[in-house]
């Protein structure tokens, strides 16, 4: 695993290359440069975290305390079966008789200590509490006696707050967290003895200038701090592993000041996911025994499997530790309709979505005055429909064999400020054809390739994971020659692990090609040749055979084969112009220039030289979901594992538990799909199943539990097959073993 500092060698090059070399002698010594004194053990998961299958949390506003209704709210908690809570402490508002200097108690708590009776209520409902905490903004007051406590622009000037001009913002990296929230932290825990402290907004609102920032950074790499968003620049990259570090460094103070306090709390950090999270989410998800995954609702262009990939996600890096799914009820977007209340069929498909990849969902409430009923009946009936099935959402494993892969590394030093662009988008067209196809899946981190982490995965894809180093390319090369399956596109593996680029790709004798140093892009009008004479039959072509061509990707590598491919399914048609009308024609009909180059040098290995997932994401064009969907076919090489033929799109999800397998549909199909919010539902049926169970795995009944009823099913070796009659927003096919 690659630690979380910079090696030796990742810092010589920065500093070389920023003709800073002598910097290294001095800061080598450092603490913060060396992996002695960071855990390597994941933390134990207690009952507090493990337990609860459904949390609450109530995030109060400051004039709450002048009309709070203490007996609703426990009612609420218990109507909803909710066993976990997270509660507003302190931090931006302290809801308590905080005595820390300079610790703004809300206006309107007078003598009252709200937070006090909100845990002893909900402790006496046998409920996990956790406290939270937002140290992201701060007041007058504060500023005045600690000025140097402020986040600073890059002009140098202290910075307002965006959305509430009257206060302040204050920085994440210096003396405001790493003292004054420290010693929060450890009032609310002596206090009140929650089982946890929930972070919010505690890494930081962008770049800070301030006098530690700048003192910090340079005593620690030697350099000043950044003033360009370039992912070549060296000390932009040194900036980014420092900021990265020093929030771990802040994760570990705060751990361990109020496990002085309660050996068994943890912080939890709220924090992104995928490859576009700031955050180490290796080392967020160590220090952790459980995470809650903040992605309250979809919002712009959106479909409703994005909070289950955000759930594969943090799977990734949590392995069997709690994942949750924070949800908001109202409409999530740029307007910022923090009291809005959105419809209930939104409000389901989301976190019948999130349940489906295996969340435990989380009702995230912001004021505890109602403005808005409306969401209340719908969460609940939600969260009882989750207690009583219970048994069949816990405990899970996937059951799938299909991952793709994910790299922050790739997004931090080869994206950047590009990420969505260069990184983000090829996932997505990935994410996007394998629900088109059906086809169960995980997320992995690139990270985590060693064998363990890989062992329950037959065919891995990797859309443009473009920054790996030399030891993440050995083990995806111990993995093909142990018989796993890889599918790579574009400029996979053409960069090492901080960004720069290779001379050639680090994978160039598993793709079976070497780059030429040429790309073209973006192309305009190419095509892609489908050569059914010389590959007659070829799996690559269902549902193609009528098609003699397809359009083209927009970005291509230029690459030399190093042997004679047998399979070359796909050639290259050149760009040529699209106006005037009159010069629309192809000056070449015909090259030999593969765009897929499929061979079999122990596992079978598919690799793209173009941008064929990320075109995909942008138009999605139903050509480019064959081909995607035939080569993880072509590649994958074993019976999947379900396969599920009927109308619709759907969400699907398999899972072992202790006494069963468990088949989530969830019935995406819906006007509105790609953006929200939901009107409706429109079922659909019937869904006929066929599941090749593992060979130690002997299915006994069936059970439909949405619609509660049982179902038969047929045997044919290994094999069962069922039919689901119809799906209105979600159906579970649990099959008793
Ligand atoms: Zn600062």
């Amino acid at each position: 695993m690659k630690p979380l500092s910079l090696t030796r060698r990742e810092f010589l090059q920065s500093t070389a290359a920023a003709g800073t070399g002598v910097a290294f002698v001095q800061v080598a010594p450092r603490s913060l440069w060396s992996e002695a004194g960071l855990p390597t053990k994941s933390e134990p998961v207690p009952a507090w975290a493990s337990k609860p299958m459904r949390w609450f949390q109530l995030t109060l506003v400051e004039d709450d305390p002048a009309h709070f209704d203490l007996a609703f709210w426990l009612e609420t908690f218990q109507r909803t079966r909710s066993e976990g809570v997270c509660l507003s402490g302190g931090g931006c508002v302290a809801y308590y008789p905080t005595a820390i200097p300079f610790h703004h108690r809300s206006a309107w708590l007078g003598d009252r200590d709200m937070l006090g009776e909100l845990v002893s209520g909900c402790r006496k409902q046998g409920m996990s509490v956790l406290v939270r905490t937002d140290p992201h903004a701060t007041y007058d007051d504060l500023q005045a006696a600690h000025p140097d406590w402020i986040a600073v622009d890059v002009e140098g000037k202290p910075r307002r707050h965006w959305a509430s001009p009257e206060m302040w913002v204050t920085c994440a990296l210096g003396p405001y967290n790493f003292e004054f929230m420290t010693s929060v932290h450890k009032e609310i825990m002596n206090r009140y003895r929650p089982d946890g402290i929930f972070l919010n907004r505690w890494d930081g609102s962008g770049e800070c200038y301030c006098q530690h920032c700048i003192a910090n950074f340079k005593a620690a790499t030697g350099f000043d701090l950044p003033r360009t968003t370039s992912a070549q620049d060296p000390v932009r990259r040194a900036y980014l592993t420092w900021r990265r570090e020093r929030l771990v460094i802040l994760l570990d103070l705060w751990n361990t000041g109020i496990r002085q306090i309660n050996p068994e709390a943890s912080m939890i950090p709220n924090n992104g996911s995928g490859a576009l999270n700031p955050l180490d989410a290796i080392e967020t998800s160590r220090r952790a025994p459980m995470l809650a995954a903040d992605r309250q609702a979809r919002h712009g262009l959106a479909a409703p499997w994005l909070i289950g990939k955000t759930a594969k996600e943090y799977r990734a890096t949590m392995g069997a530790k709690p994942v949750i799914g924070l949800f908001g009820i109202g409409l999530e977007e740029q307007y910022r309709w923090k009291d809005s209340v959105t419809s209930n069929a939104e409000i389901r498909i989301w976190v019948l979505d999130a349940i489906a990849n295996g969340m435990r969902p989380w009702c995230s409430k912001f004021s505890a005055t109602l403005h808005d009923e409306r969401w209340l009946k719908g969460v609940e009936e939600l969260y009882v429909w989750t207690e009583n099935n219970r048994r069949y959402l816990t405990h899970q494993q996937p059951l799938a064999r299909v991952g793709l892969v994910y790299s922050q590394q790739t997004a931090w030093y080869y994206g950047d400020e590009h990420a969505e662009a260069k990184v983000e988008n090829y996932a997505l067209g990935w994410y996007q054809a394998l629900i088109e196809s059906r086809i169960p899946f995980e997320m992995v981190h690139d990270r985590l390739l060693d064998g363990a982490h890989l062992a329950a995965f037959k065919t891995l894809i990797l859309p443009n994971v473009a920054a790996l180093s030399d030891a993440q390319c050995d083990l995806l090369r111990s993995f093909v020659s142990n018989g796993g399956n890889l599918i790579a596109t574009h400029e996979t593996s053409l960069y090492d692990e901080l960004g720069s680029r290779r001379k050639n790709f680090g994978l160039a004798d598993l793709f079976g090609v070497d780059w030429t140093g040429k790309s073209e892009g973006p192309m305009q009008n190419s095509y892609l040749r489908l050569e059914h004479e010389a590959q007659p039959g070829h799996i690559l072509f269902a549902g193609l055979e009528d098609a003699p061509r397809i359009v083209n990707g927009v970005s291509r590598l230029e690459v030399t084969p190093r042997e004679r491919f047998a399979e070359t399914p796909l050639t290259l048609i050149p760009s040529y112009p699209d106006l005037p009308m009159e010069k629309v024609y192809p000056r070449t009909a015909k090259t030999d220039i593969s765009c897929l180059y499929l061979h079999k040098p122990a596992g079978r290995v598919a690799y793209f030289p173009f941008d064929i997932d990320r075109t995909f994401w942008d138009v999605l064009c139903v050509d480019h979901l064959k081909l995607l969907r035939n080569t993880l076919l072509w590649a994958h090489d074993e019976a999947p594992i379900l396969e599920v033929d009927g109308p619709g799109l759907l969400d699907v999800t398999v899972w072992r538990n202790p006494d069963s397998v468990t088949i989530h549909l969830v019935n995406l199909t819906n006007p509105m799909t790609m953006k929200g919010p939901y009107r409706g539902f429109f079922p659909v049926g019937p869904q006929k199943l066929r599941l090749n169970l593992p060979a130690d795995i002997q299915a006994k009944q069936a059970r439909l539990l949405v619609a509660d009823s049982s179902i038969p099913i047929e045997r044919a070796g290994s094999a069962i097959s069922l039919t689901v009659p119809s799906i209105l927003d979600h159906e579970v096919v649990a099959i008793e073993i």
